[in-house]
């Protein structure tokens, strides 16, 4: 079984890479933003109350990011892994994944935390949304405050994998391939 966290700020290329470490180790891809993303397109009740935090650039509450990873655990039970893009982002995050992985006798193989610096990130945000689309990548305000969430909420959860020896910092600079290749030779060495 792999389980692997990629960790990152917003736009260091954690859905990227994601989709190349699916393909290469068959992978069940969870991105949490895309979960989001989607109740809010189905117009969920859950959707209206992740909308009203995602919009402001503020992060979703635990419990309700908490509850679809279970879901989609449960849905999956004889993936060959996980891949977890964007989850989790609060340390009681980390602590519900490895209680709900311990559950099916599973847990976290390792944390990729792909590192690039603020300029950049907001750079490539800036881009990313005049084709995303997306009006949280569209507002330097909106994207500053995800940046100051991130500092705040989810930097922690690299000491929380630091603790438990499964952190490894993968530069996020430099081509897509490059950058992949440095984290297939943290996964498979
Ligand atoms: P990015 O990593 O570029 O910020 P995501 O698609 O991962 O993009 O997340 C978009 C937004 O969805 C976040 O700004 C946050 O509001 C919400 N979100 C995604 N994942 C989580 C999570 N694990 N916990 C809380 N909020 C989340």
């Amino acid at each position: 079984m792999l389980n692997l966290v990629l960790f990152g700020p917003p736009g260091a290329g954690k859905g990227t890479q994601s989709d190349l470490i699916v393909e290469k180790y068959n992978l069940i891809h969870i991105s949490t933003g895309d979960l989001l993303r989607a109740e809010i397109k189905a117009q969920t009740e859950l959707g209206t109350i992740a909308a009203a935090k995602i919009e402001k650039g503020e992060l979703v509450s635990d419990d309700i990011v908490i509850g679809m990873i279970k879901n989609k655990l449960a849905a999956n039970l004889n993936a060959k892994g996980f891949i977890f893009d964007g989850f989790p982002r609060t340390t009681a995050q980390a602590e519900a994944l490895d209680v709900l992985l311990k559950e099916v006798n599973m847990s976290v193989s390792c944390m990729l935390s792909l590192e690039v610096e603020t300029p950049e990130l907001l750079k490539r945000l800036l881009e990313r949304g005049k084709v995303s689309g997306r009006a949280d990548d569209q507002d330097e305000s909106i994207i500053m405050n995800r940046m100051a969430a991130y500092n705040s909420s989810t930097l922690p959860v690299k000491e929380y994998y630091k603790a438990q020896g499964k952190q490894f910092e993968i530069q996020g600079v430099g081509s897509i391939q490059e950058i992949f290749e440095s984290i297939c030779a943290v996964v498979a060495p």
